[in-house]
């Protein structure tokens, strides 16, 4: 199981990178989670438009589905110029109509509702959910294939229910949109100590922060996770693969 950081920012991408996106990819099969802007771009880099196999989506803020306009163009043109490709589905909660709706295009793309209470499988993976706390409704995810457990908060303030999402995980991709001197309770954020927290209550093995500010020192962000969990941290970086 192999993930590559596609989109580390929070809000918007930083130049020639991408806001959210996580490639996930296990026996073949290509699993991208969140299509934020720019991260089609980033994408190519390591596979083709036209050998993706699915998509899960946390939330319908842009910097988590901007790109999934162009995700349909680009299934079209590589249908046009290739092989007709299967409609691509892209896996969305279906309680925001407005959102769930734009993820279908023709027969390109197909917008699949899931059941957060639910498990899902997609491929060889099995994935449960967890609502968060964010001014729009958004599901964190535990991607499991088996032997390997990757979680992602997507959007959120801090919950004590992340312990269970993220018991034991071995990545913990974990939003860290604010330094530790900052309260993201009211915002739907995160910060580097709230972070650490869950990693340390959680027992996870890698802490990778992500979502990340436009400002300040990036490394503080690390530096004061450290102060509050012991194990490995890390800053989510564009083309990052973990393994
Ligand atoms: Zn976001
Ligand atoms: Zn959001």
């Amino acid at each position: 199981m192999e993930v590559t950081v596609l989109g580390p920012w929070g809000g918007f991408p930083a130049a020639s990178e991408a806001s959210a996106g996580y490639l996930i990819q296990d026996k073949g099969f290509n699993l991208l989670v969140d299509c934020g802007s720019g991260v089609l771009s980033q994408l190519q880099k390591y596979i083709a438009v036209k050998d993706l196999h699915a998509v899960i989506i946390s939330h319908y803020h842009p910097d988590h589905v901007a790109d999934i306009g162009v995700l349909y163009h680009g299934r079209l043109i590589e249908s046009q110029v290739g092989e007709k490709l299967p409609p691509l589905p892209i896996y969305g909660h279906p309680y925001d109509q407005k959102g769930f709706g734009e993820l279908s295009h023709r027969s390109y793309t197909e917008g699949k509702a899931y059941d957060p209470n639910k498990e899902l499988h997609v491929g060889p993976f099995t994935i449960t959910f967890q609502e968060t706390k964010h001014p729009v409704k958004c599901y964190a995810m535990r991607i499991t294939n088996g032997e390997k457990t990757v979680v992602y908060t997507a959007d959120s303030a801090y919950l004590e229910a992340f312990n269970r999402l993220a018991d034991n995980a071995d990545l913990f991709i974990c939003e860290c949109n604010l330094y530790s001197d900052m309260d993201g309770s009211k915002m739907g954020h995160m910060n580097s100590t709230d972070a650490a927290k869950i990693a340390r209550d959680a027992g996870v093995r890698t802490l990778m922060l992500t979502h990340l500010p436009h400002f300040g020192d990036l490394e503080d962000l690390v530096n004061d996770a450290k102060q509050t969990y012991d194990g490995n941290v890390m800053l989510a970086e564009s083309g990052y693969k973990w393994e």
